[in-house]
């Protein structure tokens, strides 16, 4: 489906939550990802129907959904589309079966009724805890519980508003990989609504980035990454280490300990060496500025170092313009 925004914009009073935006999403899997307060929820309310937009117009395909100048406001029960919340928004007093029968309740066949619940429970593993209240679940059950209410509808959109955050790192993992192939296995659209860069950069097909309600960059994860339009964009999206000048950037990986041809050498000191895992990410003072890349070795605090740069792999910005934003 094509999701297309034209103007789209939300004003709280003289307050810009969302700024017009102009934009069109056809991916499958999105994240939208931005600092707190950045407007990443109003954006996805706006689509959900649960908050009106100030003005502008929406579309799915060629249906008008939303349209201030035209008046029309399709109810968010009416647009295709489940939401899963950071909280995920359960019933405690109801069983599992019946959290998730909750949002059937149009389907006038107790039979119909039934099977879509079961189906759900069968898509998140959880066939064996439809007795269950969400109170006796794990924190990742609960949240296959709310993602099983969700897909019961056949959505053609599921939206997600920073549905891992109250989960712990392993589980958030796993969590990824199954909203993923579950996602898929529906044939769904989705939009994940995240602070979480790594998170983002590992689940989408397309990510928006937002900074004080604009839409600052969109694009595919690896293009953000290597390409960043903003400083802004830069710093949020990855490590960024910066020139003396504040107006180039260069990634970690992109830092040599070995001469290269062509390659600018520049001075520092090693302030630290943190041990990853699988090796160590060094933070170095370079002209002033903290710098971090990577080793198989630690580095003594305090020693020199000198560290190769090759002018291709600086990007070049205006931080001007982007503080500006
Ligand atoms: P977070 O990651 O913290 O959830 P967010 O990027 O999702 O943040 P939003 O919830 O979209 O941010 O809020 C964007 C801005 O709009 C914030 O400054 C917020 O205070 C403001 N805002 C949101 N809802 C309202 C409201 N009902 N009335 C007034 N201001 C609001």
């Amino acid at each position: 489906m094509n999701i297309t925004l034209k103007g789209i914009e939300k004003a709280y009073g003289s307050f810009q939550a969302v700024k017009p935006l102009d934009l069109t999403i056809e991916d499958r899997f999105v994240t939208i990802l931005g600092q707190s307060g950045c407007g990443k929820t109003t954006l996805l309310k706006m689509l959900a129907g649960l908050t009106e937009p100030t003005a502008g117009e929406l579309f799915f395909d060629d249906h008008l959904i939303f349209s201030k100048a035209r008046k029309t406001n399709v109810k968010p029960n009416k647009r295709g589309i489940a939401m899963v919340f950071q909280d995920f928004g359960l019933w405690p007093h109801m069983t599992v079966y019946d959290n998730i029968a909750f949002g059937l309740r149009n389907i006038r066949s107790k039979k119909d009724r039934r099977d879509a619940v079961n189906e759900a429970l069968i898509k998140v593993r959880l066939e064996d805890k439809a007795t269950k209240k969400p109170g006796e679940l794990s924190g990742g059950q609960q949240q296959r519980v709310a993602l099983a209410r969700a897909i019961a509808v056949n959505p053609k959109l599921i939206l997600f508003d920073e549905a891992l955050s109250a989960l712990d790192a392993i589980l958030r993992e796993q969590m990824r990989e199954e909203i993923l192939a579950i996602v898929q296995k529906i044939g769904a659209q989705a939009i994940f609504v995240t602070h979480d860069q790594t998170e983002a950069m590992a689940m989408s097909d397309m990510m928006i980035v937002m900074e004080a309600g604009n839409v600052v960059q969109t694009g595919r994860p690896e293009h953000i990454y290597r390409s960043p339009a903003h400083a802004y964009v830069a710093d949020f999206i990855g490590k960024a280490n910066w020139m003396k000048s504040q107006e180039g950037m260069i990634r970690p990986e992109r830092i040599s300990l070995q001469p290269k041809e062509h390659a600018r050498a520049q001075t520092g000191h090693v302030r630290k060496s943190l041990f990853t895992g699988d090796r160590y990410l060094i933070v170095a003072e370079v002209n002033g500025q903290h710098w971090q890349f990577y080793d198989q070795n630690p580095h003594e605090t305090g020693s020199s170092i000198t560290l190769y740069v090759q002018e291709s792999d600086i990007h070049y910005f205006d931080k001007q313009e982007a503080s500006s934003l």
